[in-house]
């Protein structure tokens, strides 16, 4: 990440990571907690709450990064810090009322569907204005940027292309009245092509983790 940083001409605080420990034990949580990581991403909501509940007290962030049902959204708004993957207004709309406004607004991003799979999740890019304007507009949610998970690719620059579109696309939200500061995007395989193109959060697992079972 830091090698990637100053490629970038970008501070290497301005990137943060997220450590994603989908499927990986407590206790290697904890470790990577005492080596300074607190912020992690689950993407299985029964697994990330018995995490949660396991690790109370060493102050963790937790980011909801899965796809989520909307009959999951009531535990994932009351015991998640961040959600990423939002890509329909039914599912904010109940993340937002299932947060309330006593405790600090859930942070949310958009998943774009920038490499135009068929089958993938996320918003076309040409319908992401309209739901990040009625996403920005709901109480107990707080808008923070667009994420996406592109294709894997072994092509540096169409990987960076991708994430360019992203870029884009966020800058032109926040020419429209938005103001979006996070670009969510970059795994183990492609996040220096994501540092280059203005990631503010890599979601990181296997590099940290090794190979998940
Ligand atoms: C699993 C996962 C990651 C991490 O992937 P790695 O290739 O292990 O780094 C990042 N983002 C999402 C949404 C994931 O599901």
């Amino acid at each position: 990440m830091a090698a990637a940083a100053e490629s970038a001409g970008r501070p290497a605080g301005s990137i943060r990571l997220l450590a994603v420990s989908k499927t990986v034990e407590p206790v290697r949580l904890r470790e990577a907690a005492t080596a300074g990581q607190l912020a992690f991403g689950e993407n299985y909501v029964q697994e990330g709450l018995a995490k949660i509940g396991a690790l109370a007290g060493l102050g963790l962030e937790w980011h909801f990064i899965g796809p989520l049902q909307s009959n999951k959204t009531r535990p994932v708004a009351a015991h998640f810090a961040w959600v990423h993957g939002i890509d329909r207004l039914r599912i904010a709309e109940r993340l937002a009322e299932a947060r309330g406004t006593v405790q600090p607004p859930l942070q949310v991003c958009i998943q774009v569907n920038v490499s135009g799979e068929a089958s993938k999740n996320g918003v076309g890019p040409g319908e992401t204005a309209a739901l990040a304007h009625a996403v920005a507009a709901l109480p107990g949610l707080r808008l923070r940027g667009l994420m996406a998970i592109p294709e894997p690719t072994e092509d540096m620059a169409l990987a960076r292309r991708r994430f360019a579109a992203l870029r884009e696309l966020r800058d032109a939200l926040n020419r429209g009245g938005l103001a979006l500061d996070t670009l969510s995007m970059g795994m183990s395989h492609d996040l220096e092509a994501a540092i280059l193109e203005g990631a503010t959060i890599v979601r990181v697992g296997t590099a940290i983790f090794g190979e998940r079972q």
